[in-house]
């Protein structure tokens, strides 16, 4: 079991409706340490990839996604999510729908931040239905850029968001993948070698 499945096992907290509440650690109050943790191990498996941007989407990507980029020693941009209809024309813009607030958001990018030659790791806390991707990787191609990999925190791999990144053929790398949870037990299982 690595550092963040332990971690999980100690302070997650199972909900009902198939959420994980980590936000004593990881997006609500912060362990800084761990995150530090979180950057060397994603430095490590995508020490292969060429990589001069991070992307993330606000809110609780960016916390991590700026600790992770003290490793690859590059900028972070974060998407901005914004409900304006009338987006002006300087932005690439992606829908998002939200797993845990079951909304949509339009999400927005500067294109002063991102350029064709730019190899991105996309990352972000959490991946489910994998929407929140989508979009990031919809405004990366917008951009004519290119993602170098996606790097997560925490995978449920009882929803179907991995296995469609994975098969449209990203370097994805989850740091835990929670196989199985169960509410009334608070038991959380993992995939062996995450
Ligand atoms: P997706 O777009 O892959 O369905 O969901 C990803 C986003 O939803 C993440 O950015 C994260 O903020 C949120 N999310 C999805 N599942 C969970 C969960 O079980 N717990 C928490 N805390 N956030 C989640």
């Amino acid at each position: 079991m690595n550092f963040l499945e332990e971690r999980i096992l100690k302070d997650g907290i199972v909900k009902e409706g198939n959420v994980l509440k980590v936000d004593s650690f990881l997006n609500h109050q912060m362990d800084v340490r761990l995150f530090d943790q979180i950057g060397e191990e994603f430095k490590r498996r995508f020490a292969d990839e060429k990589i001069n941007k991070i992307l993330t989407i606000e809110a609780s990507g960016i916390g991590i996604a700026c600790i992770v980029a003290r490793h690859f020693d590059v900028p972070v941009i974060f998407a901005k999510k914004s409900k304006s209809i009338n987006i002006e024309g300087d932005v690439y813009v992606a829908e998002v729908e939200s797993f845990t607030h079951k909304c949509k958001n339009q999400v927005i990018v500067s294109k002063k931040f991102l350029n064709p030659e730019d190899k991105v790791l996309i990352i972000d806390d959490f991946l489910a239905n994998g929407c929140a991707l989508q979009g990031l990787i919809s405004i990366v191609k917008s951009a004519g850029a290119e993602v170098s990999g996606i790097g997560i925190a925490i995978e449920k791999g009882f929803q179907p968001g991995g296995q469609v990144i994975r098969n449209l053929g990203f370097h994805l790398e989850s740091l835990a993948i929670v196989d199985s949870m169960d509410y009334t037990t608070g038991e959380i299982k993992f995939r062996e070698n995450a």
